[in-house]
């Protein structure tokens, strides 16, 4: 499990190595074609332009292998709350066997709760949150600027390369300094790519992230307050929202950054603002479980699952063309099967599979257990009793579920003429 793995050993994963190979690769074709294009040794402002570079590569690096490393911080197994009656307002997490503190999620990927989870990020092969927002924020920053930093260099000694014949023949012999093998004009326009590449993609996620530091509101709890305001506006009540977090964006930003680069707090206590408390967010959580529990209806499979994403031999057509348009996962299921669904679509539905006995006890079935399938594959069974809900009520609890992927889907979701 990941859980396990410590320090160097989170880079032997293909995104740290893609991540680290493609900022090498940047870095080391920028240095090569900018050694013709302006080399350092000319004059003193050569120099300082190929040390500015080389500094904006080391920090990006530096901040990555820091981000990794540091990880987002895990909620330590089995934790409880230090006031036992609090647990109450508190969702349980099956797999870490304890409570969930405010603000924590369970990563599936990671299998910990991690300290005001924000997304479990590949490239870094570990979970983006409290301990480590600082530095991903840095990483991205600095790789944003060094990779247009690089993007310029290598453009400009591509033009000079290319019209090197030109300058040669119409006395412009000091301007053709960049001299193309084949192999160093492939390295510069693969390097221009990635580096291209790199600007785009990184900027938008560090927009996302600025936005998510400025509010203090991570990519689920914005799922969440989502779903907070849609429940309000369904039961028409005139109770508002708070969200509790939202400190204004300066004492917001400084919750992340500060002078030391480090994490403030324990990551389980956080600063709240006037009329809320450290569970007002997760009581408004097991509100919204609980109505999902509400919505809950149990199906039976009658015929197989592929799990396809367009199961256009075994489901027809209808089925594909009207498929969600969501990268949730899409479960296999097999005849007998039962499913606790709790969203509807027309021709899909939304469940999590119920492993049978001596499936829980042997893991025999591989796959996604909570995803989209096929409606005609199942029929409803009757809703669920009541003893079972209040048998299930630490299942409930215990959801693992990220919660934030599931918001806007739910306003197609509950819709009784499915019924
Ligand atoms: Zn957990
Ligand atoms: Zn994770």
């Amino acid at each position: 499990m990941s859980a396990k793995i410590s320090g160097f050993r989170r880079f032997l994963h293909w995104g740290p190595i893609t991540a680290l190979s493609i900022i090498k690769c940047i870095t080391l074709t920028t240095l090569y074609m900018n050694s013709m294009w302006w080399p350092p040794n000319e004059s003193f402002a050569a120099f300082a332009h190929q040390a500015l570079f080389l500094l904006l590569s080391t920090l990006a690096t530096y901040n990555y292998i820091m981000a990794t490393l540091t990880g987002p911080g895990l909620l330590p197994k089995q934790w409880q709350p230090k006031e036992s009656k609090d647990i109450e307002l508190l969702q349980y997490c099956k797999e870490c066997e304890g409570y969930k503190a405010p603000r924590s999620h369970h990563c599936r990927k990671c299998n910990r709760c991690v300290k005001k989870m924000d997304h479990h990020c590949p490239w870094i092969n570990h979970c983006v949150g409290w301990a480590n927002h600082a530095y991903f924020s840095y990483f991205l920053f600095f790789s944003i600027i060094g990779s247009l930093h690089g993007s310029v260099v290598l453009s400009c000694s591509f033009y000079r390369g290319i019209y090197r014949y030109y300058y040669l023949t119409h006395s412009l012999a000091h301007l053709a300094s960049v001299q193309f093998t084949v192999n160093s004009i492939i390295m510069c326009i693969l390097g221009m790519g990635l580096a291209i590449g790199v600007v785009i993609g990184l900027s938008m996620l560090l927009y996302i992230q600025l936005k998510t530091i400025i509010t203090n509101q991570t990519g689920i709890e914005i799922w969440i307050v989502e779903k907070a305001l849609y429940r309000r506006y369904r039961s028409a009540t005139n109770e508002p929202f708070i969200y509790p977090y939202d400190l204004g964006w300066r004492l917001n930003l400084r919750q992340v950054f500060n002078e030391e680069c480090q994490k403030r707090g324990d990551g389980i206590e956080w600063p709240v603002v006037d009329g809320c408390d450290q569970y007002t967010l997760t009581r408004e959580q097991l509100a919204q479980k609980d109505e999902k529990r509400a919505r809950t209806r149990v199906y039976k499979c009658i015929s197989n699952v592929t799990g396809r994403w367009l199961p256009i031999f075994s489901q027809g057509w209808r089925v594909c063309v009207s498929a969600p348009c969501t990268d949730e996962p899409r479960i296999r299921l097999q005849p007998d099967d039962i499913i606790r669904v709790t969203r509807f679509r027309r021709h899909w539905l939304f469940g999590e599979r119920v492993p049978s006995e001596r499936e829980q006890k042997h893991r025999l079935r591989k796959g996604a257990m909570r995803g989209w399938f096929p409606r005609r594959s199942a029929v409803p069974l009757t809703e669920v009793p009541d003893s079972e809900s209040s048998d299930d009520v630490k299942n409930s609890k215990s959801s693992t579920n990220n919660g934030h992927s599931h918001g806007k889907q739910q306003r197609n979701g509950h819709s009784k003429k499915y019924m």
